[in-house]
């Protein structure tokens, strides 16, 4: 037997949900609709699409491995230095890189027990140990986060809103929190689903960047923006930390295509406001449906609801795949009574919430 390391032996394993045409293969269903990822229903912005295929020609070339241009774009936008930003092969490499650098073993992290399953990752693969608060009522409790802080914490996740909940903390939460954390740790507040919110209590962690050298923000373009499959997100933080995390990364972690994909769809507020206003919608509609049907669910700011079933969800999953909807079990999440469904079209979710009453015979098929 070849000897690996033993954090990489014991490393969880990460499920994604099955693709389309996965379900399609399995079931013989055509036009399975998939509701699993947290993906934009709308697809990309069609600003990027047009960018990337001006820009197949060059492909030849290796990309700009410092993402000049997207950062200088990011950097009007948000109007932080481009020495603040980080930019990752997915955010999901930025939360790499963050581990990277800043967790090893005889180190702790903290994070959530129904929280993103990608920090339990990074954590252990860094070597480092993970310290879990329970979230019994499927929120982040950061004054329970605040109380789990020992001399070892390097590092605190916090996804707002959360993954697998959609749930958020309030800026009163979150200015209390900080004031509890000492300033050597690194804060994290993942914030993939931010243009969603539409929250007056929401904060935005950009807004308290000035307030200490150790707090990152982590968003992505997999999620309103449309683009999961280019792999790009980013990380905005002190010049500091921003250059330890550069520093980090491998020279070309971010392709051409995505580069040029996110710096496009970055200009395209129309498509954000639509998938915005539809999101909101749809948020509403799955909430009232699960409500009629006496389906508890999390009060979801994101573009998905967590629903609890009341048994365990691996029968009704079966049974929405073979009804064409693919959804996303949470067993992986601790959550096994539960399933994640993505806010589709207004279209999806009236076709989905009919499946939904007729495989739990909760009320006849419309
Ligand atoms: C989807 C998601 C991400 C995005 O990951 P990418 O690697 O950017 O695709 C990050 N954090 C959370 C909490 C998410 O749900």
């Amino acid at each position: 037997m070849i000897p690996a390391k033993k954090n990489i032996l014991e490393l969880p394993v990460y499920k994604p949900g099955k693709t389309t045409e996965q379900v399609e293969r399995e079931t013989g269903i055509k036009n399975a609709v998939k509701m699993a990822s947290n993906e934009n229903p709308f697809g990309p912005s069609p600003m990027a699409v047009d960018s990337l295929r001006s820009f197949c020609s060059e492909i030849h070339l290796y990309p700009d491995g410092d993402c000049s241009e997207l950062k200088e774009r990011l950097s009007e936008k948000l109007g932080f230095n481009p020495g603040r930003f980080v930019v990752g092969n997915g955010s999901n490499e930025v939360l790499e890189l963050i581990a990277k650098v800043f967790l090893g073993p005889g180190d702790e992290a903290i994070y959530g027990a129904h929280g993103f399953v990608v920090y339990p990752i990074v954590t252990a693969g860094a070597g480092a140990k993970g310290v879990v608060s329970p979230m019994p009522f499927l929120k982040h409790d950061l004054k329970d986060f605040a109380v789990r802080i020992t001399p070892k914490t390097r590092v605190v996740f916090l996804a707002n809103p959360n993954n697998p909940t959609g749930t958020i903390f309030s800026k009163k939460e979150f200015e209390d929190f900080l004031e509890a954390v000492p300033k050597s740790v690194v804060v994290v507040i993942d914030e993939a689903y931010f243009e969603y919110v539409e929250d007056g209590l929401y904060p935005n962690s950009l807004d308290y960047q000035s307030a200490r050298e150790g707090i990152v923000t982590v968003r992505t373009f997999s999620k309103i923006y449309g683009l999961a499959g280019a792999r790009v997100g980013y990380a905005v933080a002190s010049e500091k930390v921003a250059s330890l995390l550069n520093r980090a990364k491998e020279p070309f972690n971010v392709s051409s295509l995505a580069q040029r994909a996110a710096a496009a769809a970055l200009e395209d507020a129309a498509h954000c406001a639509v998938s915005r206003e539809s999101n909101l919608s749809g948020l509403e509609y799955l909430s009232s449906q699960l409500d009629s049907l006496e389906i508890t669910h999390t009060e979801s700011r994101a573009n998905f609801i967590l629903a609890d079933l009341g048994e365990n969800s691996a029968r009704i999953y079966e049974m929405l795949l073979r009804e064409g909807f693919i959804v996303r079990p949470t067993a992986a999440y601790g959550l096994d009574t539960h399933i994640r469904i993505t806010v589709g079209t207004a279209e999806q979710n009236a076709a989905f919430i009919a499946a939904l009453k007729k495989v739990t015979g909760r009320a006849k098929a419309v």
